[in-house]
């Protein structure tokens, strides 16, 4: 008899996207020539960039002929794309990686997921509160999470982002072996300043703590005192992981292409005290069970570095971050308390009038035809909230403010 996980019994099964869809899809029944406005995905929506194609239309040449073809390559990536990323993202910024410090991967929602394998189910974890729910549903899975009650996990530590402290959010009450930070943020939009950062990563140096530190919106980044990786904090090699993403930064959602940086010098524990240098244990995990990020999509990534992708990309981000600032004042003209939206794709709500998260999502949908996400989808400290997104198109973001003006 094959037993089976049982903690994945314990997930909670998230209605948030099906109840959303649900809630669109009878208004459109009942509206059918109501223009409906879609703000609440987490998708781009701009196609890759130009120099991405060619290479990757290159690269497909390069597989159809015998001298150039590629079959398996290095399952921890390309040297010529882990050159690109510690040349471009890290040595331009000041910090020095070695090539085998970094594993580039399908994706960041894979690799934030994936890294649990390599820690013991014992240790505790902490999460700001609201949060991107990989971080939580893959620790269920691991049997981290202990007991679901009234919306929280009894062996999670939230540490509540909201308004009133300004989303810094305060060092934990209780231990924490690991913790999950996300910045810029989803789905807050807000950011850490480098002082902000610093006490975290000095919190993790003094208490043997791990930092999951996901950095997947680090390109939208505009304010120069905001750190782009944690590893411009010193001493965070020593602490944390980096997770990084092509997906957000040059229109990869559905090309697949991440890395994550595991630096050398950062160490786990047995029980009996010895340190164990967690590079190793990814590179282990890594090389067991996954083979490598497609040669084609490496070729793309690789090319976002060129002097064409970069100019492309920053494009891409520009469109989004204009986007992102037309709502910020559009929303704040109706009157709205507006957070987010200026190193970050996403505009977080405070909702009117003390409605809930999906009071207000409703209210918007009937309303204005506006589709947001309610904030209490991403945990219990999003309640009163709710999320919009900049990945809109431009004509259609600003008809949904002109309209979001004449009702609110
Ligand atoms: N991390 C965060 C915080 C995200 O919001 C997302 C996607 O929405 C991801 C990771 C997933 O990135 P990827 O497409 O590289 O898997």
């Amino acid at each position: 008899m094959a037993l089976v996980n049982e903690h994945f019994l314990k997930l909670q099964n998230s209605y948030l996207f099906a109840d959303i869809a649900k809630q669109v899809n009878n208004f459109k029944a009942t509206h059918p020539s109501d223009k409906i406005i879609r703000l609440g995905i987490g998708d781009v929506t701009l196609p890759l960039p130009e120099a991405v194609r060619a290479a990757m239309h290159k690269a497909v040449d390069d597989m159809g002929h015998k001298d150039t073809f590629r079959g398996y390559g290095p399952d921890q990536g390309y040297p010529f794309l882990i050159e690109a990323i510690i040349k471009n993202d890290y040595a331009a910024r000041g910090i020095t990686l070695e090539p085998d410090e970094v594993f580039v991967s399908d994706g960041a929602k894979c690799d934030t997921g994936n890294i649990g394998d390599i820690l013991c189910r014992d240790n505790s974890i902490g999460v700001t509160d609201p949060v991107y729910p990989v971080y939580i549903d893959s620790n269920v899975m691991a049997g981290r999470t202990g007991i679901f009650e009234a919306g929280k996990w009894s062996d999670v530590v939230y540490i509540p982002c909201t308004a009133e402290n300004h989303f810094v959010p305060d060092l934990p009450g209780r231990r924490v072996d690991i913790l999950y930070l996300c910045y810029p943020n989803n789905p807050t939009g807000t950011t850490l300043k480098k002082d902000e950062l610093k006490k975290w990563v000095n919190y993790a140096l003094e208490n043997d703590v791990i930092i999951m530190y996901d950095a997947a919106y680090e390109a939208y980044i505009q304010d120069p005192d905001v750190p782009h990786s944690i590893y411009e904090i010193k001493g965070a090699k020593k602490v944390a992981i980096e997770f990084r993403s092509f997906s957000k930064t040059a229109g990869f959602t559905g090309v697949r292409c991440g890395y994550s940086v595991v630096p050398k010098e950062l160490n786990g524990f047995t029980l009996d005290g010895k340190s164990v240098s967690l590079n190793a244990l990814w590179n282990r995990r890594f090389t067991t069970k996954f083979n490598g990020t497609g040669y084609i999509t490496q070729r793309g990534a690789e090319a976002v570095y060129s002097p064409e992708g970069k100019q492309q990309v920053k494009a891409l981000i520009d469109y989004y971050m204009t986007n992102a600032g037309i709502m910020r004042e559009g929303l704040k003209k109706c009157g709205l308390d507006v957070f987010g939206g200026e190193n970050a794709p996403y505009i977080w709500l405070k909702t009117p009038g003390g409605l809930s998260s999906w009071g207000f999502f409703e209210r918007l949908l009937h309303e204005v035809k506006i589709v947001g996400t309610p904030g209490v989808g991403f945990g219990p400290s999003g309640e009163g909230y709710l999320r919009l997104t900049a990945f809109g198109d431009r004509a259609e973001t600003l008809e949904a403010l002109h309209r979001l003006n004449h009702t609110l």
